[in-house]
């Protein structure tokens, strides 16, 4: 089995989990959240990285975590996990999504009121609103720029029957990012 289909197989069998709190699947945010990526031209590795951004909640048997007072740091398991087979412009706006909200609550201050009830909730798991100290070292970071762009896709991507393209259009492009390694 290459990456890919590994990819494949863990939104077959664990994709219709809830997305944390909202009306949508895990699968369905996800291509969503690629969706939009698509819609707003970014380029090849920003849109791997917005399909697999929450791949690390995948990754792991637990559900619901959020709820019980508990961070998974899905960012960083995703991360780890992606670094095997993808470089960083596809791995790093993944592991800074969730500093990327923290830094947009900071530096908007109406970002903060669009949020969903769920992820004000996780917003409070994963360290709050940044500082200014914190927001400088954030934005110093490669890549930050394509992790605000996720993130704002991210934020979207919740909506209750929203059309759009199934995973396997995306196998091309997941291939191509992808180091060739087969499992
Ligand atoms: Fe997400």
């Amino acid at each position: 089995m290459n990456i890919v289909d590994e990819i494949f197989a863990l939104f077959e069998c664990r994709g219709d989990r809830e997305y944390f709190g909202e009306t949508v699947s895990q699968r369905d945010h996800a291509l969503q959240v690629a969706h939009f990526a698509v819609q707003d031209r970014a380029k090849g590795p920003l849109i791997v990285a917005s399909l697999l951004h929450d791949i690390g909640h995948l990754l792991t048997g637990e559900e619901g975590m959020a709820e019980r007072g508990f961070d998974g740091c899905h960012e960083n398991s995703g991360n780890a996990w992606l670094r095997q087979y993808f470089s960083p412009a596809v791995t790093e706006p993944v592991r800074m999504h969730v500093a990327a909200k923290r830094y947009l609550c900071y530096a908007e201050p109406d970002y903060l009121r669009g949020l969903s009830d769920a992820s004000i909730l996780s917003l409070k798991l994963q360290g709050g609103m940044f500082n200014e100290r914190e927001a400088t070292n954030f934005l110093a970071q490669p890549y930050a720029h394509d992790a605000v762009r996720l993130r704002r896709w991210d934020d979207r991507g919740k909506i209750l029957g929203l059309e759009v393209a199934p995973i396997e259009s995306y196998r091309e492009l997941l291939t191509c990012h992808s180091r060739s390694i087969e499992l």
